[in-house]
């Protein structure tokens, strides 16, 4: 199989071809159909199972279809996808991977971590934001300072939960999903990804999906 049955818009299928992915790993055969579905989605992937292009392809894809707001210039952004991970290393990896999938569109993904200082990454996000990858306490210090707003989310993507809440990340997370203007579970699309499926992930699941999530190991 290749990634012909992923119904992915020409720029983001040529771009698949740039990076000689020829085939799709079995994270990326079994995501990709349900989040093209919209259907929220519980998966469990380890890293290196290819599950970064496993939701990024799809909710790039999504963005395409649903159509960008041309103006993206403004002092507020409203990204219609935020990704959250854990770590400045994940959050990094996954923006590069996105701006690899989004090249040569107008899709503009922006980073944003903490450990440094806010500046660049905030100039960085005033050029225009369509998909936000973060760490949780940055984010929520831009969404504070009225630097980022959620309400054109679309995708909400939380990336190794388990390593998120391991990492005492749970209240921000909270936060975030309670935040002003953040879309409710059912007018927004939530995927979440965790290596380990513990009690404390599930209830998340519960909480944060709609009721027709899909599973998938
Ligand atoms: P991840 O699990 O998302 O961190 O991906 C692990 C590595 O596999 C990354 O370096 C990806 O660029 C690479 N990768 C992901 N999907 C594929 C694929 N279908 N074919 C070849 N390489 C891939």
């Amino acid at each position: 199989a290749n990634f012909d049955e992923a119904n992915l818009p020409e720029t983001i299928c040529a771009n698949v071809k740039k990076a000689k992915y020829s085939r799709p790993t079995p994270v990326q055969k079994y995501s990709i159909p349900i989040i093209n579905a919209d259907r929220d989605l519980m998966s469990c992937a380890q890293t290196g199972s290819g599950k970064t292009a496993a939701f990024l392809l799809p909710v790039l894809s999504g963005m395409f279809r649903k159509g960008l707001k041309s103006d993206t210039l403004s002092e507020k952004q409203t990204p219609q996808a935020i990704v959250v991970g854990p770590t400045r290393e994940l959050v990094l990896q996954i923006f590069l991977e996105a701006r690899k999938f989004a090249y040569g569109s107008v899709i503009r993904p922006v980073v944003a971590y903490g450990g440094t200082s806010v500046g660049s990454q905030l100039r960085d996000l005033c050029r225009g934001c369509n998909i936000l990858i973060a760490t949780p306490g940055r984010l929520l210090d831009f969404i504070n300072r009225g630097k980022v707003s959620c309400e054109c989310v679309e995708y909400l993507i939380l990336d190794e939960a388990d390593r998120m809440l391991d990492m005492g990340f749970e209240p921000e997370i909270r936060r975030l999903l309670g935040s002003p203007g953040m879309p409710d579970k059912n007018s927004r699309h939530t995927l979440m990804f965790s290596a380990t499926f513990p009690n404390e992930i599930q209830k998340l699941a519960h909480e944060f999906l709609r009721d027709d999530f899909l599973f998938l190991s």
